[in-house]
């Protein structure tokens, strides 16, 4: 208890110096909770039963990827002089990316904070279309609301505000339902930041290739276990055990958006498509826990139903 405490101390006082690094932050845009956003907070918590601390809420609103990564490396053993976290918006396209130097010996990870919104609400309707028995026409509305979110990747700045507004009423609804979106966003989004790590500890080079990208995915997931295992000596990056499926179901999401937008699932020479390295961490499905086994196929099963929806009604 005494060392859950320190390292609560730690990652504390942590973030309270993000916002002297925030000023050398490369990111000229940073997502800052709205009053509106707050308030909404605060109502699902109080629907769900759970305590809410509007000053906590505030500073995690800017500095969540902040306090995952602070964990992240606590957990590793990574020297923290060796990597720094930027987060912020970048209005191209939504990404996770890593700069290091030429030797190794220090790296930069950049993560788009509208990532998590991203994957909160691919989760969210998916997991909705999971766990409810919906009307065709209510499917529909899943559908169109998902497609909306494929358009988001690529103009994340666009369509932010009023792709929120859209959710708000379901995300109050189905407040149990986001509580359990949250939990896999949580997981995929230390995922993402686990793979970045990666390519610095394999001492991959700036242009990464296939066989390094797979590599990096292995290695991020052996690293999500590790800190799954944690769990409950960490305050934020606390993997829920239902959740261990949810790195592959982050390449299914990646796949079937790149799809959407571009016709093609952004085959390059530097990644492999999204859809292969979904299948590589399936193949590693016995690692999982028996809960996300049991999970898995009917998330799975969901959210191509609704892509199926996308495609068949032509929801361009
Ligand atoms: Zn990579």
């Amino acid at each position: 208890m005494d060392t859950h405490n320190k390292s609560i101390k730690k990652i504390k006082s942590l973030i309270d110096l993000m916002d002297e690094v925030d000023g050398h932050s490369s990111y000229k845009k940073k997502a800052v909770p709205t009053d509106a956003s707050l308030a909404m907070a605060k109502e699902m918590a109080a629907k769900l039963d759970l305590p809410f601390d509007f000053g906590e809420t505030k500073v995690l609103g800017t500095h969540l990827l902040a306090a995952y990564f602070h964990e992240i490396v606590h957990v590793l053993n990574v020297d923290p002089e060796t990597i720094t976290i930027e987060h912020g918006l970048d209005p191209t396209y939504i990404r996770a990316t890593i700069g290091m130097s030429t030797d190794h010996s220090h790296a930069t990870i950049f993560v788009d904070e509208c990532l998590h919104f991203w994957l909160f609400a691919v989760n969210f309707l998916t997991l909705l279309n999971t766990c409810f028995d919906f009307t065709e026409v209510q499917k529909k509305e899943l559908a169109r609301l998902l497609a909306i979110q494929f358009t988001m990747f690529r103009d994340p700045l666009g369509v932010h505000e009023s792709s929120r507004e859209a959710l708000a009423p379901l995300f109050l609804e189905f407040a149990d339902i986001a509580l359990v979106a949250n939990a896999h966003t949580l997981t995929q989004t230390v995922f993402a930041i686990c793979h970045e790590l990666s390519h610095q500890i394999l001492k991959h080079g700036i242009e990464s290739d296939r066989d390094q990208e797979f590599e990096a995915d292995k290695k991020a997931f052996t690293y999500l276990l590790a800190i799954f295992n944690e769990r409950d000596d960490l305050r934020y990056a606390q993997i829920d055990t239902g959740t261990l499926c949810s790195p592959c179901l982050l390449f299914y999401y990646l796949s079937a958006s790149n799809t959407y937008l571009l016709g093609s699932d952004f085959d390059t020479d530097s990644h492999p498509p999204n859809r292969d390295r979904a299948t590589a961490l399936e193949a590693q499905r016995n690692e999982w826990s028996e809960k996300s086994q049991a999970n898995f196929p009917k998330i799975k099963r969901s959210f191509d139903d609704l892509v199926t929806r996308i495609v068949n009604s032509s929801l361009r």
